[in-house]
């Protein structure tokens, strides 16, 4: 039987582990790990290079393709400089409510599949119930991706992608996809009355910028009729930039960031190809002039859409569990397009709402785990039927 107070528990654990992204998560991997042994559940780390964060794949029942895959990213985000009025690592329980980070964005989630990993490992199961436990999430998505490659590598081949980001267990069926850029110019200083001396970092960005703002133009002029997004077009926004020292001194070094958040069908790499045409050619100006000058771009964050797919398993699966048979599509980024680019039928649907995910004061509903039970338990009664 899994019981309210047996998820509580294992939520107050996995909530007293700082899993901020900047540290290691190794901590609450381990807990996972020694919490799973007596099950005889199959639990494989993958480590990131460094050796300090890892990804976690469980698989409780038989070694075959198929069954399903409970995915969710164990970091959370900074509490830095938000004004909590309980601790953020302490799991408390107030007016109905449990704060703390991460209850919401997604502990809750893993621990009710923890809770249930008894119910699943003491079953015959036809097909797998695997668990895909991520770091760095919070940070462009980038630590899940050896975990995938690990498991088509290993023709685990799962049905069904369940990511339980929360959604108050409705249904989510798309989102769009997120790349994050830092560029960086380095120029040669020079004073402003003769600028063949140097070359102005401020000048190229410039360049950059402009066939940005085109590429962003050309998006909102090309929008689709019909969309579930609302804006239905790819945007691409520069949130950040800084250069220069004075007005009369060429600037060395000039600094931007930009955003872009892709529509289901777009290809990333294709739009921005004019971009890195220019990019490549300011670097033809610039690195001439020294060792120094030049251009890095570095990708901070690359998440791909979740494309909509009514009629794939993990939505018919996902409905029959929650009876939700509404379309929504989310503002934000998951794991889930990544494990759809791969070639899984994946969906989101999981317990809290997004608007109390990275706020102070953090909160799961208790009543958003009393849901989670009765989804949980038609999920059992379902894997009972050998789905
Ligand atoms: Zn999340």
């Amino acid at each position: 039987m899994t019981t309210l107070g047996k998820i509580r528990d294992i939520l107050a654990r996995l909530v007293a582990f700082d899993t901020t992204s900047r540290h290691s998560n190794l901590p609450l991997i381990a807990w996972v790990e020694d919490f799973l042994r007596p099950l005889g559940a199959s639990a494989v780390r993958l480590t990131n290079p460094e050796g300090v964060k890892a990804n976690l794949w469980v698989r409780i029942g038989p070694d075959v393709p198929g069954g399903i895959v409970l995915s969710g990213h164990t970091d959370v985000v900074p509490v830095d400089g938000q004004p909590w009025t309980t601790s953020p690592w302490d799991l408390v329980e107030r007016g109905g409510r449990l704060y703390g980070r991460g209850t919401c964005d997604m502990k809750g989630f893993i621990a009710l599949a923890l809770a249930y990993a008894e119910t699943f490992a003491a079953m015959k199961l036809a097909k797998p119930v695997h668990f895909a436990f991520s770091f760095d999430e919070e940070v462009g998505c980038a630590g899940v991706e050896p975990m995938i490659d690990a498991i088509v590598a290993r023709g685990a081949d799962p049905a069904i992608v369940w990511v339980g980001e929360p959604t108050g267990w409705t249904v989510l069926s798309a989102h769009k996809g997120i790349r994050d850029y830092e560029v960086r110019i380095t120029g040669k200083a020079a004073h402003s009355s003769d600028p063949r001396l140097g070359a102005s970092a401020i000048h190229e960005a410039v360049e950059l910028l402009s066939v940005l703002r085109a590429i962003a133009r050309a998006c909102e002029a090309s929008a689709p009729a019909h969309s579930d997004f609302n804006p239905s077009w790819t945007t691409l926004t520069i949130g950040m930039i800084a250069g220069g020292t004075a007005s009369n001194i060429l600037a060395r070094e000039c600094r931007f960031v930009f955003d872009v958040r892709t529509s289901p069908g777009t290809d990333a790499d294709a739009l921005l190809a004019p971009f890195f045409a220019e990019v490549e050619k300011v670097r033809s100006r610039l690195e001439p002039l020294g060792p120094e000058c030049g251009v890095h771009v570095h990708k901070r964050a690359d998440a791909p859409p979740l494309r909509i797919d009514r009629d794939s398993a993990a939505e018919r699966f996902i409905r029959t569990l929650t009876g939700d048979n509404g379309v929504k599509v989310a503002a934000f980024a998951t794991e889930a397009g990544q494990f759809q680019r791969a070639g899984f039928s994946a969906v989101i649907c999981g317990p809290g709402f997004i608007e109390q995910a990275h706020q102070p004061d953090e909160f799961l509903a208790i009543s958003e785990l009393e849901k989670g039970i009765v989804i949980f338990d038609r999920f059992v009664k379902s894997l009972e039927a050998g789905a």
